[in-house]
C-alpha cells in the first residue's frame, strides 16, 4: 500500500490516500471507498450472483473482510425490498480471541439492522477447536476448523430458509487457494471452486464471493477509512504454513509485477470456463452420512469426525 504525500486524486483531485498500482490510479478517501464497492458491485452482476428476491446468508466472523462485506451488501440490499440478509457467525470455541469477534459482528449487525445468528462447533459437533488443537491429530487444527466451518454455515444458511450463502473471501485468499491446491496435487479442486458455486440440480446451497477480486490491502483500508471495528489478533491456532509461504511469495511477485494476483485468478477462471462448469458439480453427490455435498462417499466433516471420536 503506498500513500502519497503530495499526490492528487485521479478523479476529483483531492489529496490522495492510495495508488493502484497494477491500474496506475490514485484515488482520495472518498474515490476509493467507491470504488471498492463499484468493484463489488459490478463482481455480482457479472456473476449473476444475486436474484432480486434472494434471502442471503452472510458468513460472518467480524474480521476486516467480512465487517466489509456486511456493509457492502447491506447497501445493495437496500435497492431490492423483495430481498433479505441474515448474517451468520460461527463460534469454534477458542479461547481469549472469538468472543471479541462475536461481539465486533453482533453491534456491527445491530448497526445496520441485520439479524444475526450465532452457531457454535459445541452444539452442531460436540467439539471445539481448542479440543481439537489439544488432541495434536495428524492435521493441523485449521484443517478441522475450515471444513467445520464451512459445514455449520451451510447448516444454519439451511435452517433459517436462505436461498443462497456469501462469504468474504477475497483475491488474495482465492489465488493463494490456486496454488495451494497446486501443491497439494489436487487441481481438480480449482475447477470445483470459483465466485460462485451452484448445483444445477438445484440441491445445495448456492455460495458467492462477491470479494474475490478485491486485494486484500484495499479491504484493510476500506475497513479503515469506513470506520469499521474488525478483529485485528490472530487466531492462536492459525498456523497454516505452507498457505504463509504462499501468501509471502504472492505478496512479493505482486510488489515486483503488479497484477500478478489478477492474473492468477484470470488463469483459473479461464481453465473453469475450458474445463466446463458442470464438471465441477457433475461428481458430487450426497455425503451417505449427513447429505452434504462431496466428491466422496463420505463428506470431509463426517470423515474428520470419525478421526476425532476414533
Ligand atoms: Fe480456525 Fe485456523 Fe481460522 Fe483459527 S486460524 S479460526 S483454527 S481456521
Ligand atoms: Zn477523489
Ligand atoms: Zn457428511
Amino acid at each position: 500500500m503506498r500513500f502519497l504525500a503530495s499526490a492528487r486524486c485521479t478523479y476529483c483531485l483531492n489529496p490522495a490516500v492510495y495508488v493502484r498500482e497494477y491500474e496506475g490510479i490514485k484515488f482520495c478517501s472518498n474515490c476509493f471507498r467507491e470504488a471498492v464497492e463499484a468493484r463489488c458491485r459490478k463482481t455480482v452482476i457479472k456473476h449473476k450472483m444475486l436474484r432480486y428476491d434472494d434471502h442471503l446468508a452472510v458468513a460472518l466472523s467480524g474480521g476486516k473482510d467480512s465487517l466489509t462485506l456486511l456493509n457492502i451488501l447491506t447497501k445493495l440490499e437496500r435497492r431490492f425490498p423483495l430481498s433479505s440478509m441474515t448474517a451468520i457467525s460461527v463460534d469454534e470455541g477458542i479461547k481469549n480471541y472469538r468472543d471479541e469477534a462475536l461481539e465486533l459482528a453482533r453491534s456491527a449487525c445491530a448497526r445496520l439492522g441485520v439479524h444475526h445468528l450465532v452457531v457454535s462447533y459445541d452444539e452442531l459437533f460436540g467439539v471445539t477447536t481448542d479440543e481439537i488443537a489439544a488432541k495434536k491429530l495428524g492435521q493441523t487444527p485449521c484443517s478441522y476448523c475450515g471444513v467445520f466451518r464451512r459445514k455449520a454455515i451451510n447448516t444454519a444458511a439451511t435452517m433459517i430458509g436462505a436461498t443462497k450463502i456469501a462469504t468474504a473471501h477475497n483475491l488474495d485468499d482465492e489465488v493463494q487457494t490456486v496454488l495451494l491446491n497446486l501443491l497439494h496435487g489436487d487441481p481438480l479442486r480449482i475447477i470445483r471452486s470459483g465466485p460462485v458455486l451452484e448445483d444445477p440440480r438445484g440441491k445445495f446451497l448456492p455460495r458467492i464471493k462477491p470479494l474475490c477480486d478485491t486485494p486484500e490491502k484495499e479491504i484493510v483500508l476500506y475497513a479503515y477509512l469506513t470506520g469499521l471495528q474488525f478483529q485485528s489478533i490472530e487466531c492462536p491456532h492459525g498456523h497454516e504454513a505452507l498457505r504463509n509461504d504462499i501468501r509471502a511469495f504472492l505478496n512479493q511477485m505482486e510488489v515486483k509485477h503488479p497484477g500478478t494476483k489478477f492474473t492468477l485468478l484470470r488463469s483459473a477462471e479461464k481453465l473453469r470456463a475450458e474445463m466446463a462448469a458442470d464438471l465441477a458439480l457433475s461428481d458430487l453427490h450426497e455425503c451417505l452420512k449427513c447429505g452434504d455435498p462431496t466428491p466422496h462417499e463420505l463428506c470431509e466433516a463426517c470423515v474428520m469426525m470419525e478421526t476425532i471420536t476414533a
